[in-house]
């Protein structure tokens, strides 16, 4: 039985907390109940940080591609040794069932050996000049990375926010989010027991207006790296647009599903509704306007409000559960107001559209179709465990809203027609677009958005060369 861990920040690879500094209530979301109490950083600490960095950076830049790798390697490897310990306390901080925390795991043994593969293929290229002359493009770590990343994937965002800055030769401040610190420091101790020099990367806590603030508004940081939602990723640019810095920013979106006439809808229900329902809705990828031609609408429909009957709610730690419950009381409130509010709209509610039991924040799925498209839920991101069906006649009006919204991370289109499969990763304005398939992502894939949902990718070889700056050197 894995305890919850004490918690604290690293910072210089000390453990920093206590000294009376403010501290942050971690709830496990399946009880309501307080399980740790984590140390809030004060203006000195956030100092102390940038200090370290910039010393991290002076170090790593120098680093060799081969000790990058073998940083990356050896921290997935413990990753790997250490799966249960992680999946468990990310299941006590975050909700999501434990085989959900096991797979997050995985993809951040997966990822981080990508990028050690990478951190040895960063090539520039040499230009043809005369005789004489010589011009070379070469590619060079970008500095210290403010990382900050949400709740939603506790193991999977803090990879993603360390991994590329280390292959890249970058130190990193990540700030994780304050309600799943455990798995965070779980990740970057991973890389510091691997051999990271512990100038490299620093985990701090705070207020997040506050940290920051004081961040982005420092010399010593080049870079934000940033996931979550549209409306902060918004303020943060314009924060960090006083000091020029490159941002890499993973924001909403509002899942589109087109299902054509052509396929067979239980193929679909099969991927859709577990999608769907993935931890609880809170992923950015998450299915959820379902776009459905009118000839297949009501089987559609009906099938999935079947099956989302039949999905197995409960604490993440229990066997059999397949949705846990939502990661803070935030979500249930924003689920209540977003359904009351299409309800209202003269919305049908299928099934779900209340809360479960009366200890954590569990809210049932639900189902809603034929929804006004003037309705709040069909434009912010609903970030719940909510489908929303409408039918459309064709494939013209299909694309068209699809494309209504400002989002474009994530799209999939469900058809056998070969000729439109094609016309439609042409049309669809999103980073991602799954034909087929509700798998979008992988190590090697760039993971990002177009429009509102942000810039940049992760993940990929993009993901490291997002952390790098190019040069241009010609010699006469
Ligand atoms: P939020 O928008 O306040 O916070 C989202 C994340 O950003 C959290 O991790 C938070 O700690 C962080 N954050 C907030 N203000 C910040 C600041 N000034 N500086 C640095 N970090 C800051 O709201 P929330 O209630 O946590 O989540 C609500 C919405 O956020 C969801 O509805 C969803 O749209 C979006 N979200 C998106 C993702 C994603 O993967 N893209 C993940 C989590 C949440």
């Amino acid at each position: 039985m894995t305890a919850y861990p004490s918690l604290h920040m690293i910072i210089g690879g000390e453990k920093v907390s206590g000294g009376g500094r403010r501290t942050f209530d971690v709830v496990n979301p399946a009880t309501g109940e307080t399980i740790g109490a984590l140390p809030l950083a004060e203006a000195a600490d956030l100092d102390k940080a940038l200090e370290v960095a910039a010393e991290g950076f002076r170090i790593w830049r120098k680093s060799t591609p081969q000790q990058r790798a073998a940083v990356l390697q050896g921290a997935a490897r413990l990753m790997l040794e250490r799966q249960e310990e992680l999946a468990r306390i990310a299941t006590m901080e975050e909700g999501k069932p434990l085989a959900e925390s096991r797979i997050e795991v995985l993809m951040n043994v997966g990822l981080f050996n990508f990028y050690a593969g990478e951190a040895q293929r960063l090539y520039g290229r040499e230009l043809v000049r005369p005789t004489g002359q010589r011009s070379v493009i070469r590619h060079e770590p970008v500095g210290v990375v403010a990382a900050f990343s949400p709740w939603n994937f506790p193991i999977g965002n803090p990879g993603r926010k360390l991994g590329a800055p280390i292959a890249a030769g970058c130190a990193v401040i990540m700030k994780s989010a304050e309600e799943t610190p455990a798995s965070a420091l779980g990740v970057l101790q991973c890389l510091l027991d691997a051999g990271l020099p512990p100038q490299v990367a620093q985990a701090v806590f705070g207020v997040p207006d506050e940290v920051s603030r004081h961040l982005l508004a420092s010399p010593v940081v080049s870079k934000l790296s940033f996931t979550g939602s549209t409306v902060v990723g918004k303020q943060l640019m314009k924060l960090a647009a006083d000091n020029m810095l490159r941002t890499t920013m993973e924001l909403g979106g509002h899942g589109p599903v087109l299902v054509f006439d052509d396929v067979d809808v239980d193929r679909v229900l099969d991927t859709a509704v577990p999608g769907k329902f993935r931890n609880a809705g809170q992923v950015c990828v998450s299915p959820t306007r379902f776009i459905v031609q009118e000839n297949v609408f009501e089987k559609f429909r009906d099938g999935f409000v079947e099956r989302a009957k039949a999905v197995q709610v409960g604490d993440g730690l229990a066997e059999g559960t397949q949705m846990g419950p939502m990661a803070n009381p935030r979500r249930p409130d924003a689920m209540e107001r977003l359904i009351g509010g299409a309800k209202d709209a003269g919305a049908t509610l299928h099934t779900g559209g209340e809360r479960i039991g009366n200890q954590g924040f569990f809210y049932a799925p639900s189902v809603l179709s034929e929804i006004p498209l003037d309705a709040e839920i069909m434009n912010e991101e609903p970030f719940g465990p909510v489908a929303l069906i409408n039918p459309f006649k064709g494939e013209d009006e299909m694309i068209a809203e699809t494309n209504r919204l400002p989002y474009g991370l994530a799209a999939y289109a469900w058809t056998d027609d070969v000729q439109r499969q094609r016309r439609l990763a042409d049309e669809i304005e999103s980073g991602m677009v799954g034909i087929n398939s509700h798998m979008i992502g992988g190590a090697d894939s760039p993971f990002g958005g177009v429009k509102w949902s942000g810039h940049g990718a992760e993940d990929g070889p993009e993901g490291v060369l997002a952390c790098m700056v190019t040069k241009a050197v010609h010699e006469g």
